[in-house]
This record gives C-alpha cells, sequence and structure tokens, in this order.
C-alpha cells in the first residue's frame, strides 16, 4: 500500500534520539532545530517522560472521560499553575485543529453570533472551521467554504476597527496567532493585540488566542500573546504540549462557564497523553525552561542579526525566522545535508528554528558556525 504523505519528504530514516540530537538508520548524528514542527518542548525521549508514559501504560492507558480521571487534575493544576491562569478552565482534546475548532465553535454558541475575524497568512489547523479560518484557499473543500469568516490584513489596526464599526455586533470571535509560524513568524504587534482585546470587550466578541505553534514556552512566556499585557478569553494549544504524544487543549475564561456543555471527545484527555503532558510541564517548571527558552533565544536572535547577508531575524525566545535573499533559499538544504542540522522553514528563503525549549547555548553556537559557513558557501 503506498503511504500518503502531504509534506515534502526528507529522505532520512531517523530512527533514534535523545534531547536536540537525532541519529539515523546508519548511527549518522543531526542536531534537531526543528522539533518536529514545534512538537518537541523537553527534548526527545527525556528520562522523566519516557518514566511518566511508561509508569501510566503499566497502570491504565485508557478509560473514557465518564470517570475520574485523577491524572487530568494532575494536569490542570499544574498548568494553572505555570501558565499563570489558574482561573481558567481547561479542555483536553488531540490536534490543534481540534482545540480550534472547539475554541472557535464555543465562541460561536456562547455570542450566538457567526463571524469570524481571522487573518491573513494565518494557520489555524486543516478541519471544517480551523481550515475555514486559515488563509489558505488550496486546503479549504468546498464544503468548508463559508461567508462567516472574514479575513483582514495582519497587524492592519484601520482595517480591524473598520470591521468592528460596521459589523462588529455579528463578530463572535477574533482568532489570531501570537506570532505566526507557517505565515512565517511574523509576529502580531503590541496595539494591535490591544486592539483586538478592547474591541472584543466593546463588542462582546471573543478573543482566541491560537498558542499550538509560538505557545507552551516556546518564546519564554508561556503564551507569547501575554507580552501585549492583555489577556485572551481562550487559549487553544497542542504541539509542545505533548513532546510528541497527540494532545490538544483549550484553556477557557471562566466568562464562558455556561457554554462548556458543548465540548466533548472519546480520546481527549487519556490517560496516556496526560501522563506525557504532565512529565512535560514537571520539567519546564523544574528545569526553569522558559528562562532558558528566552535567554538562549535572545542570543541567536541578537547574533543573527549580525550577518550581513540575513534580510531580518524575526521572532522571540525559540520561535526564531531567518529571511535571507531568495538566491540564498538553498542555504537550509545545506544546512542538513553539509552540517547535519535539521531547521524547518516558511517560504523557501525563510528559515524557521523551532528547537526543543532546553535547547543550551553549545548548540546554538554550533548553528551559527554552520550558518556562517553555509552563507560564506
Ligand atoms: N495552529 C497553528 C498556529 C499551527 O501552527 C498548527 C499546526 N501547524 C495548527 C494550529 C494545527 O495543529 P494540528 O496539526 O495539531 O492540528
Amino acid at each position: 500500500m503506498e503511504l500518503f504523505n502531504v509534506y515534502p519528504v526528507t529522505p532520512i530514516n531517523i530512527v533514534r534520539a535523545k534531547g536536540s540530537i537525532v541519529w539515523d538508520e546508519q548511527g549518522t548524528e543531526y542536531l534537531d532545530l526543528y522539533g518536529g514542527h514545534a512538537v518537541i518542548s523537553i527534548g526527545h525521549t527525556h528520562p522523566h517522560y519516557v518514566e511518566s508514559i511508561t509508569n501510566q501504560l503499566n497502570n491504565i492507558a485508557f478509560y473514557s472521560n465518564s470517570v475520574l480521571i485523577p491524572i487530568q487534575r494532575r494536569l490542570s493544576t499544574l498548568l494553572g499553575e505555570v501558565s499563570g491562569k489558574n482561573d481558567f478552565s481547561l479542555f483536553l482534546c488531540n490536534s490543534g485543529a481540534e482545540a480550534n475548532e472547539n475554541a472557535l465553535k464555543l465562541a460561536s454558541f456562547h455570542t450566538g453570533r457567526k463571524k469570524v475575524i481571522a487573518f491573513s497568512k494565518s494557520f489555524h489547523g486543516r478541519t471544517s472551521l480551523a481550515v475555514a479560518a486559515t488563509d489558505n484557499p488550496s486546503i479549504v473543500a468546498p464544503v468548508n467554504q463559508t461567508d462567516n469568516v472574514v479575513f483582514l490584513p495582519f497587524n492592519d489596526e484601520e482595517a480591524l476597527a473598520e470591521a468592528f464599526a460596521s459589523y462588529g455586533n455579528e463578530i463572535a470571535a477574533v482568532i489570531i496567532e501570537g506570532i505566526q509560524g507557517v505565515g512565517g513568524i511574523r509576529e502580531a504587534s503590541i496595539p494591535f493585540l490591544k486592539l483586538i482585546r478592547s474591541l472584543c470587550d466593546q463588542y462582546g466578541s471573543v478573543f482566541i488566542a491560537d498558542s499550538v505553534q509560538c505557545g507552551y514556552g516556546r518564546t519564554g512566556l508561556f503564551f507569547s500573546h501575554d507580552y501585549a499585557g492583555v489577556e485572551a478569553d481562550i487559549y487553544s494549544m497542542a504541539k509542545g504540549m505533548g513532546n510528541g504524544f497527540p494532545i490538544g487543549g483549550i484553556i477557557i475564561s471562566p466568562k464562558f462557564k455556561a457554554s462548556f456543555g458543548l465540548l466533548g471527545t472519546t480520546f481527549g484527555g487519556n490517560h496516556l497523553a496526560c501522563a506525557a503532558a504532565v512529565a512535560v510541564l514537571e520539567v519546564i517548571k523544574q528545569d526553569n525552561l522558559l528562562a532558558n527558552a528566552e535567554a538562549v533565544g535572545n542570543y541567536l536572535i541578537e547574533e543573527l542579526k549580525k550577518f550581513d547577508k540575513v534580510l531580518e531575524v524575526r521572532g522571540r525566545g525559540l520561535m526564531i525566522g531567518i529571511e535571507l535573499p531568495e538566491e540564498l533559499a538553498q542555504v537550509k538544504k545545506d544546512l542538513l545535508l553539509k552540517n547535519k542540522i535539521f531547521t524547518g522553514e516558511a517560504k523557501p528563503n525563510v528559515i524557521r528554528l523551532l528547537p526543543a525549549l532546553n535547547m543550551n547555548k553549545e548548540m546554538a553556537d554550533r548553528f551559527l558556525t554552520a550558518f556562517d559557513e553555509r552563507l560564506k558557501a
């Protein structure tokens, strides 16, 4: 049977990993600064993570959400503590798309409205509402096409204010990534996020902070949107939450308690996924990984800005986009082929770094040396 894969596949068989290092079948070592697209948060095969999942597997892997699941409670307590959002409620699901799907559905249900504001170059997932709010018509099926989603230019305060002035009372939600990932590591501006907050307050709309890629400590803040000093109503999460184990979730402001009844799932919050997610948070907390992401990330960003050939360095903490002139787009491929370093890309000429949050300065230096070598070549 032919295996379907929508992504361009790198012909390397990765069979083993530890921390930010991965090995292929031949034993060749690679530095992983892609983290499986922002998924690897505490490093591959972290001993505490392996132990937590193994112990859980030996006790019980799954039972339904119709019973009390103590490890879910442990996860919600820990998440409240590490994120600082103790007064929010947690709903657990299985992926980023499902998290956004539920956030949008909840917003519509709660407000009784249909319109959603999303932004140019957004990516929110591939399920029906999530994909309808994603600015990529090539992945939207006719059944998902809807006039209910309006795309506005990213960071354009005037366009946003105009939209609310003309049909604000119909807007259920505004959904925005704090830093667009797939869209090329583009950060929402502080005035823009503040304006979203105040317009949502004024018109009774729901502010959804898609934190699937930029959240979970990646930028040095638990939720990247919070650098603007405003709080969203719902934060969606996935990727780094399980360090490779599929899990997603939304945390929801207490304002929406009355509408929680429409949220549900079979697998969401299963014991094994929770064991993975609890271990991730324990490591983030014990090893102070938010501070590490900020320190190593800022170091990388400042050093990268010193390269003449780099057009722009964007991002925050360990979510970094390096824009190169188009004729240097080959650098990303050569970093892998010649220097054995995995990175990601946004457009062919934007290198994306999304490493584990415990990546250290030596690894940053190894990347900077290799990057310098590639630019000189
Ligand atoms: N939101 C953002 C910002 C993402 O980057 C992604 C995945 N690239 C998603 C949502 C969808 O997540 P998933 O693939 O887990 O459904």
